[in-house]
């Protein structure tokens, strides 16, 4: 009866620590949010920052194994607990994904396909840039962005200064803007023995930047679907992981493959494991990291997963729980701002599989778009 060390409070420490109890550990949380959505489920918590060695110190003495729930935790606090305790996934893995362009140079390394990019540290280096990349870019912070926070989008040699301007700190990366034909990514899992799985290609759709929809299978043709698992499979090999890693990629118009970006944890797009298979991307990611064995990946529905995000989706949820076939996924958070993810609803369709664009929007009931 071991206890789960987790670093970070937010809902993927939430749903972690509850998959985590049902296969009989206890959750305990390193956290500064006493009442956020992980402490609210937890065993225990720490409070206190990522990079306070007293914090950090007391959390290891409570706890058997590490893992975090999201990348912009401090490497350096990761670090210090190593010494401590196991940690899984590693603080080498966490460095790569925390930085863009150290994630870019490794997968370039493991020769896994990534948008062509170039770094950015001067005025001087996002003209090279976009001589190198041509028109239209993508300009993104190396660090801390997320639901695209931290970018920017250069259409004109007009656009140069503005965007260098508006993301300090640098440095930045620029990146070949990708005309895709889907977006998708894949939940992959891997065991202290070398075991992986991969759960079925998620495609994702997003909105002001966020998580809007995921839908589970990817529509996409069997051989990509089949070669974007050999790439997140590729991914968690080249990584040494022992964990749970989300692998975002581009299919574009010809099916070939780029990767966007990973993420060493649980992933917002395989929320729809939690209802659509037996054993979830949390459940998957507990038993990598606590030394378990790793079940096949099986999905026994098709599904749709829908972010609720800031107080508009969550004026519905009155209606959310009381609309049968709506699976609704509470993250416990106090205050709805725009834009904060305050909890997902998952659809399921057992029978005749996905439906068509309006099908999709009729089974979403409440939360359909007008
Ligand atoms: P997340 O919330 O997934 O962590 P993020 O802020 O780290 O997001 P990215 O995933 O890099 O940012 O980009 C956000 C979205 O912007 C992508 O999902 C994609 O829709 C779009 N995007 C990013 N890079 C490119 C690119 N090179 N070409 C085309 N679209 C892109
Ligand atoms: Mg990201
Ligand atoms: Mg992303």
């Amino acid at each position: 009866n071991s206890v789960l060390g987790i670093v970070g409070g937010g809902q993927l420490g939430r749903m972690s620590a509850m998959a985590a109890a049902r296969l009989g550990f206890r959750a305990h949380i390193l956290t500064n949010e006493p009442d956020g959505p992980a402490a609210q489920v937890a065993h225990g918590i720490t409070l206190g920052a990522y990079d306070d060695p007293d914090a950090l110190r007391r959390f290891a003495s409570a706890v058997d194994v590490v893992t975090f729930e999201f990348e912009n935790v401090s490497a350096d606090g990761l670090e210090l607990l190593s010494g401590l305790r196991t940690v899984r996934p590693s603080g080498r893995i966490l460095r790569v994904s925390q930085d863009r362009l150290a994630e870019k140079r490794f997968l370039d390394d493991a020769g896994v396909p990534v948008a062509p990019w170039h770094a950015v540290e001067s005025r001087q280096d996002l003209d090279d840039a976009a001589q190198a990349l041509g028109l239209p870019f993508i300009l993104k912070t190396t660090r801390l962005g997320y639901d695209g926070k931290g970018q920017r989008r250069v259409h004109t040699a007009g656009d140069l200064a503005g965007a260098f301007d508006a993301l300090a700190p640098h440095p930045l990366v620029a990146e070949k803007m990708i005309d895709f034909a889907c977006e998708v990514s894949v939940m992959v899992a891997r065991g202290i023995d070398g075991t992986t799985v991969t759960f079925d290609v998620t495609e994702n759709r997003h909105r002001n930047g966020i998580l809007d929809l995921s839908l589970a299978p990817a529509r996409i043709p069997p051989d990509v679907a089949a070669q974007a698992r050999d790439v997140a499979v590729r991914v968690a090999m080249a990584l040494d992981l022992v964990g749970l890693l989300g692998v975002e990629m581009f299919i574009d118009r010809d099916g070939g493959i780029l990767v966007n970006e990973i993420a060493p944890r649980p992933h917002n797009s395989g929320h729809w494991t939690m209802d659509a298979c037996p054993v979830d991307q949390f459940a998957m990611h507990v038993r990598a990291i606590t030394g378990l064995p790793l079940p096949p990946a099986i999905r026994h529905s098709d599904a749709v997963m829908k972010n609720l995000v800031g107080p508009d989706d969550m004026a519905q949820w009155p209606s959310i729980v009381a609309t049968p076939g709506l699976l609704p996924h509470h993250y416990g958070k106090a205050e709805a701002r725009p834009g904060r993810k305050m909890g997902h609803v998952n659809v399921l369709f057992p029978h005749g599989g996905l439906p068509g664009e309006f099908g999709v929007e009729a089974a979403l009931g409440p939360l359909a778009r007008q």
